[in-house]
């Protein structure tokens, strides 16, 4: 098809992510995409082929068109690329579950595969609810969370996303009354800390789990917080029965510098959302994980059964590639990767806090951060990543970037010079 065509096509047809219709502004049309590499179908600012300074939103750790996921999926697709998970099982998605409950924290023992990050927090609100609702405490049904979070898309994750700052502002009329406290402060407070406390022991009685994203709050504002936040949450819900939920679907898989954001707190939660990197960037997929103490809960109740089970759950080529894009994190020294990265994105993005209309420069693990002190203008931020041969995807106040981990240093170099073009020209 011709690039016109497509695009004309595109315009008239097809809804992009926060986009309206038709849509304003034209994408860019990817050919195909390689390491760090998107190659164009047709060239942009003169660049046949941009550096992905984004990972595809957080997913595609190990870069495109990965020999070690092509042959896993390639094996998969061969053998069966989907069956059924009601009455079926089958290797792939069985060795995946194992194998996340030995990488994550120790009590998490129990996995729901589902095939999206927005429905892996769906399911991990109906756990906890179902989990009080079971043990004769169904008035325990709302979530608690800290402002500035971003959970997802659908109607539950709406509901915890930040009210205001976040992209539903239009449902908050619609939508289930969560309860909300401040957005963490960066360092460790303990006036915040006892904020934290006061609110989950002032609505136990109605409070059915805690959920947050440890460590760093990606789409809602890619803000960063003391882990001992995390302590403090999980002392205050210990005691005062409420379930703690970690939703690690950005910060799973290494990207935070340990392997899940949790582990820099010492903290386990009662469930855990994973989704994004879990298949490398490959196919959609998502795990809600939980402990013992919640799945016996449930299975006390009245009904004892998750009614949940999303037709593609456990899908055994998403399984397969998931399975082997663990191995490939695992089977080489990715904390180095991210530590690398990190040094990286701290020199490259030092001379930022010097541009006019830049407010803070931050970097924690493989995440690179510019906020400025307005609204950014999208398209002219964009253009510049892309005059500098970069892909980048700035939002409301921010540039930001999170490349793959095999990103090297010159790479590197230049994503960092194009999230200060993009902040200079936005
Ligand atoms: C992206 C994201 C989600 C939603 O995942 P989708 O796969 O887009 O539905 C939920 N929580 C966090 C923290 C995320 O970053």
């Amino acid at each position: 098809m011709r690039n016109d065509e497509l695009l004309a096509l595109d315009r008239a047809h097809v809804w992009h992510p926060y986009g309206p219709m038709p849509g304003r502004a034209e994408p860019l049309v990817v050919a195909s995409a390689s390491g760090v590499r998107l190659r164009l179908a047709e060239p942009a600012e003169g660049h046949a082929e941009l550096i992905d300074g984004m990972s595809s939103w957080w997913s595609a750790v190990h870069g495109y068109n990965h020999p070690v996921l092509n042959e896993a999926a390639r094996g998969q697709l061969d053998r069966m690329s989907h069956v059924m998970f009601g009455g079926l099982t089958h290797e792939p998605a069985v060795r995946l579950a194992a194998r996340l409950v030995e990488i994550t924290p120790e009590p998490l023992r129990h996995v729901f595969l589902s095939d999206s990050g927005s429905v892996a927090v769906e399911v991990a609100a109906k756990m906890c609810l179902q989990y009080w609702r079971s043990l004769g405490r169904p008035a325990k049904r709302r979530l608690l969370t800290w402002r500035g979070g971003y959970h997802g898309d659908t109607w539950q994750p709406m509901s915890v996303c930040d009210p205001e700052g976040g992209m539903h502002q239009l449902w908050s009329g619609v939508l289930q009354q969560q309860l909300f406290v401040g957005e963490p402060p960066a360092a460790y407070e303990e006036s915040y800390a006892e904020l934290l406390r006061t609110a989950i022991a002032r609505h136990a009685d109605e409070l059915a789990a805690v959920i947050v994203e440890p460590v760093v709050q990606g789409a809602g504002g890619m803000r960063f917080h003391d882990p001992g936040y995390l302590r403090v949450l999980r002392e205050a819900c210990d005691a005062h029965g409420v379930l703690l939920v970690f939703d690690e679907i950005a910060t799973g898989f290494g990207r935070t510098g340990t392997l899940f954001a949790a582990d820099q707190a010492g903290v386990s939660p009662d469930v855990m959302c994973l989704g994004k990197a879990l298949t490398g960037g490959y196919l959609s997929m998502a795990a809600t994980l939980c402990t013992s103490a919640v799945a016996d809960g449930i299975s006390r109740g009245e009904v004892p059964v998750l009614a949940h089970g999303p037709t593609f759950m456990g899908n055994p080529l998403a399984s397969a590639v998931a399975c082997a894009s663990i191995d490939l994190l695992l089977s080489q020294d990715w904390a180095l990767e991210v530590k690398r990265i990190e040094s990286g994105l701290r020199a490259g993005l030092a001379g930022a806090e010097s541009i006019p209309g830049v407010r803070d420069v931050r970097v924690l693990g493989a995440i690179g951060v510019v906020q400025l002190d307005h609204e950014i203008d999208m398209a002219a931020a964009t253009r510049a990543a892309v005059r500098e041969g970069v892909w980048l995807r700035p939002f409301r106040d921010l540039v930001y970037t999170m490349p793959p981990y095999v990103t090297e240093d010159a790479d590197l170099a230049r994503i960092c010079a194009a999230v200060r073009a993009a902040a200079a020209a936005g």
